[in-house]
């Protein structure tokens, strides 16, 4: 049986990203759901079958990478800069894949926030304004814990297949810096072979 979120699963993501927000509340969820739909155990981990392709970079994926063992050292963890709330799992051994899509729920304080932030971009805050922020910051990661999962997330299927395997790649030397570089990220620039830095660096001339 799967559970919710434990103490220790919280304490986990907070402690791996630094700080508790609402974005890492958000991955937590995430993190919640996956384990739902993999059949995980209440703090249970991913093996390394178990690829994540995230379509933002922001603090949510700490808490996957934190509760799933999803990483990009171990290269189960996939970026694509989308821009999108977005997370799809998939999973070798069976073929089950999905995405979720974070859907904002309503906030009663939504336009409330804005307006705070917007104020201490432009001047800062006072401290009573600043009291106020921590205050709603609070309340929208609590209303973020005890909303039902299927409030949170548009639960879809993975869109495309799984990503293909880290495989052993051939390196080249760049021409310009002599450093070695990936060959499937080597570029070729007026005949010489050479990595994305120093191929940026020509364009730009
Ligand atoms: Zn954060
Ligand atoms: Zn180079």
């Amino acid at each position: 049986m799967t559970q919710g979120l434990s103490p220790a699963d919280i304490e986990r993501a907070r402690a791996f990203h630094g700080h508790m927000c609402p974005g890492l509340t958000i991955g937590l969820r995430a993190a919640e759901l996956a384990r739902r739909e993999l059949g995980l155990a209440a703090g249970g981990v991913a093996d390394e079958e178990v690829v994540a392709v995230v379509e933002t970079d922001m603090c949510a994926v700490d808490a996957l990478q934190a509760l799933l063992g999803c990483t990009f050292g171990k290269g189960n963890l996939i970026h694509r800069d989308h821009g999108k709330v977005a997370f799809s799992f998939y999973r070798r051994a069976d073929g089950k894949a999905f995405r979720l899509l974070f859907t904002p729920p309503e906030d009663p304080h939504d336009e409330e926030r804005a307006d705070l932030r917007r104020r201490s971009q432009a001047m800062g805050l006072d401290a009573q304004a600043r009291a106020r922020a921590e205050e709603l910051r609070a309340a929208r990661i609590q209303a973020l814990l005890d909303a039902p999962l299927e409030a949170l997330f548009e639960l879809q299927p993975a869109r495309g297949p799984a990503p293909s395997r880290a495989r052993l790649l051939e390196s080249v030397v760049c021409e310009a810096c002599g450093e070695t570089v990936m060959e499937t990220r080597a570029r070729l620039f007026l005949g010489q072979t050479l990595c994305l830095p120093c191929f940026e660096e020509r364009e730009r001339r």
